[in-house]
């Protein structure tokens, strides 16, 4: 019957099947188990995990390895609707920022950040946000809902797609840091499921060093951190001072410099790994000497790279970008005490696609 309709139809068909699951929720093993348990080939999995991750094309009549009954099965237990892209923004650096639609009418940001001959993709992991960072547009939004795995994982997907279609150049798997909307700590168990197929050897195959995650410094979350592969871990330390941090990061009351630091020297670092210490440098808030001599304490002896990001200013903000000579002084003052520290050149900032930046209200109305 599927192979005398179109391939369209075919996958209108398959993804108003309200029962169906979401594909993109199941892990390899996963599919392997309910293919087992419902009497069909394991190893079958393997074959329709490349067909969708690697070909991005769920019409399993293009292969020949695959029964009948197999595609029945697949067709009727499983959706293949991805997010969909409602609007698209090009920075002037080749900054691409999307706005995605998901199946209940939320919407969330993802980004195309261009970095030498490749592209990172920022995923989101929450429709909002609960930590009301003061410099986050995010934060204003409050949070809505949690991402499933599906929603993360169709984030990366169409953003794939759209730069295969657009950038033909550039088509390498983009790396992904979490630093889109959301905590990814406060979201662990989905964040971790799609981790999980991100690194899957049948699927899209990345590496666990492709990923990073940026976390506020979520503490049930980091407890669990060792539960993930060995992917990259960026902590939003923002300053070396509980009262400033306070101000910066409101989850800073509940779980201070003190306690946050105990639970990171906990991580397991493999040989040459580091913990990035984001630090978003603001005009005559965190720029001081003091700054320095404090973030010396902190990170004088630790495995750390400090990556300073000078605040992007956006309207309404309540903070001030410091000037470039300012930038350049604290760095190299950092650098004199022995720190390793890189300063992020924004990107997108055009678009408002910059660290703290995502907020799809703003984004409609700017
Ligand atoms: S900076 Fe990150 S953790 Fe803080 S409110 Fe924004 S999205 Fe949430």
């Amino acid at each position: 019957m599927v192979a005398k309709v179109k391939f369209a139809e075919y996958i209108i068909m398959m993804t108003s099947k309200e029962a169906a699951h979401s594909f993109y929720n199941q892990s390899l093993e996963e599919l392997s188990h309910t293919l087992h348990e419902s009497g069909f080939k394991q190893k079958s999995a393997d074959e329709i995990f490349r067909l969708v991750y690697k070909r991005f094309n769920p019409n399993f009549e293009a292969v020949d390895t695959l029964s009948r009954r197999t595609i029945d099965f697949i067709s009727n237990h499983y959706r293949f609707d991805l997010p969909k892209i409602v609007k698209v923004q090009n920075a002037d650096d080749n900054t691409v920022k999307f706005l995605v639609e998901l199946a209940d009418g939320n919407q969330v940001e993802s980004v195309l950040i261009p970095f030498a001959k490749k592209y990172t993709i920022c995923l989101s992991s929450q429709v909002g946000c609960a930590m009301k960072c003061s410099f986050c547009f995010t934060g204003l939004q409050g949070l809505k809902r949690n991402l499933e795995a599906s929603e993360i994982i169709g984030q990366y997907i169409v953003a794939y797609k759209w730069l295969r279609e657009n950038r033909p150049e550039k088509i390498a798997s983009p790396n992904i840091v979490f630093m889109g909307q959301g905590e990814p700590l406060h979201n662990f168990d989905q964040v971790k499921k799609a981790i999980e197929i991100f690194l899957t050897t049948e699927g899209l195959h990345l590496g666990f060093r492709q990923i990073t995650l940026s976390t506020a410094g979520y503490l049930p979350g980091l407890e669990r951190f060792s539960e993930l592969p060995n992917i990259n871990l960026a902590l939003s330390l923002h300053s070396p001072i509980d009262e400033d941090r306070n101000k910066l990061i409101p989850l800073n009351k509940r779980y201070s410099l003190e306690k946050l630091f105990e639970k990171l020297d906990q991580i397991k670092l493999l040989k040459r790994q580091f913990i990035t210490y984001e630090y978003l440098l603001i005009k005559d808030l965190n720029d001081r000497d003091e700054d320095i001599t404090l973030l010396n304490k902190w990170l004088g002896q630790r495995r750390a790279i400090i990556n300073i990001i000078p605040f992007n200013e956006f309207p309404g903000a309540p903070y001030k970008r410091p000037l470039t000579s300012k930038v350049n002084e604290f760095k190299t003052k950092l650098e004199r005490l022995g720190l390793t520290v890189k300063v992020r050149t924004t990107k997108g900032s055009d678009i408002l696609a910059a660290c703290g930046q995502l907020n799809t209200l703003q984004s409609k109305t700017l």
